[in-house]
């Protein structure tokens, strides 16, 4: 028998300076794993809640202080092994609708560092006990990278208006893949630099330089991806995660373009993505309208969806009733998973086989304000995603994901040699 010995919780700092939280699981055996909570720049109204101070930049004493009080005596000498059963009981102490009362920063860095501590005591890595455990099949390939190059919205305080212009790694092994990144965003600081333009980043390490137009930014990579040797569509294809909720107007019904001073129709929206995908090669569009507005997401999945990824993030915010409609009104073709915003590990796994079980694709996903847990990466592993996206090849809360998943590819190949 396993037993858990000891849970222990300290504040930390994520990538943005706020802090966050990270729990310690030890085991009577002596094996001891941790994990922590990352969490968003934008959170919507439909996602558990943290439990933070009531200050400027909100510390988690008070979550602190619920894990001490209430989640660490009743989760001591449980087996760690038994997720669905934590899970349950983490979600019964809290009680709440929204995880409010023990708050979801507590819920989910305690389920996670469970599973962690479970793998180690199973001798396992990772991801291949989350697949042992919840039963999925195991993937022939492992995620490709979705790469943040310029930050925007929210997220920079720039000129442009959305939140990330992606790049879309396509080839075969991690290795290339993550090559292709930091060749790409290397060569897109050059001629950022050369054109005297700002090589500052934002929240998720893209770029962060005042342009005209976003139009601008999807070129700007394209030919920094070009002059790097990679051919569109063979190589790399573009994206953007417009976080379109930020610059809806719910009175006019329009979205706001700021940068190209444009009050834009959902009508006209969907002319601007076809525009998009002819000229630019954008064939990847994360929540490209309001997050409310099912019947319009139809429309625009039934225009574009067999040629473009239409990704639900902020839509579905990793719930599974949001999915549940989602599907119900063929609102998107594809759903990007933050495991944080389920609450527990298990919930996080339920809307991964729900979204497979109807087709849809895949995107887990890191959160805007990151810590440097890698704990995404064995999960998009074991969930067989078809996309591992956690912002740009640089800084360290980043390329903590990049890196592990270059660590899954050299143990996968160690397990099933290539044959000379
Ligand atoms: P978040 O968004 O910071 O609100 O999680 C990140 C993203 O959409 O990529
Ligand atoms: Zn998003």
């Amino acid at each position: 028998m396993i037993k858990i010995k000891k849970l222990s919780a300290r504040e930390i700092l994520d990538g943005r300076a706020y802090p966050s939280l990270e729990v310690k699981v030890v085991l009577e055996n002596g094996l001891e794993a941790k994990a922590s909570a990352p969490s968003g720049v934008y959170l919507n109204t439909f996602e558990p809640k943290e439990l933070l101070d009531d200050s400027a930049v909100p510390g988690v004493s008070r979550a602190l202080a619920a894990f001490e009080a209430v989640i660490a005596p009743a989760l001591k000498g449980k087996d760690p092994r038994q997720q669905g059963e934590i899970d349950d009981l983490l979600l019964a102490l809290d009680g709440t609708e929204d995880l409010s009362r023990l708050g979801v920063n507590a819920i989910f860095a305690t389920s996670i560092a469970c599973a962690k501590a479970a793998a180690l005591a199973e001798k396992k890595e990772l991801y291949e006990y989350l697949q042992a455990t919840f039963s999925l099949p195991a993937a022939k390939n492992l995620p490709l990278p979705i790469f943040t190059m310029f930050n925007g919205g929210l997220y920079a305080d720039t000129s442009l208006d959305f939140q990330e212009y992606l790049l879309l790694a396509k080839g075969t092994s991690v290795r290339e893949n993550v090559r292709l990144g930091r060749e790409i965003y290397q060569a897109l600081g050059r001629v950022l630099r050369e054109n005297g333009y700002d090589t500052d980043t934002g929240t998720e390490g893209g770029y962060a330089p005042d342009l005209d137009s976003s139009i601008q930014a999807l070129e700007m990579i394209r030919a920094a991806a070009i002059s790097s040797g990679y051919q569109a569509d063979r190589d790399f294809s573009l994206g953007v995660d417009l976080g379109a909720s930020l610059f809806f107007d719910q009175n006019e019904e329009k979205y706001i373009f700021a940068a190209a001073h444009q009050l834009v129709s959902k009508g006209t929206l969907a002319g601007i993505y076809q525009d998009w995908l002819a000229k630019q090669g954008v064939d990847y569009l994360e929540d490209p309208l309001a997050e409310d507005r099912f019947a319009d997401w139809r429309e625009l999945t039934a225009a574009l969806g067999d040629r473009v990824v239409i990704v639900g993030d902020d839509l579905f915010a990793s719930q599974i009733d949001r999915l549940r409609q989602g599907l119900k009104e063929k609102a998107a073709n594809a759903m990007v998973v933050k495991p944080v915003q389920a609450g527990t590990l298990t919930r996080a796994i339920e809307c991964v086989k729900l979204a497979k079980k109807y087709g849809y694709q895949l995107i887990v996903s890191a959160r805007g304000g990151e810590t440097n847990d890698d704990f995404i990466v064995d999960f998009a592993v074991a969930s067989g995603a078809k996309w591992l996206k956690s912002g740009a090849p640089a800084r360290g809360e980043r390329v903590a994901k990049y890196n592990r998943l270059l660590e899954i590819e050299l143990l996968c190949q160690e397990k099933t040699p290539v044959k000379k």
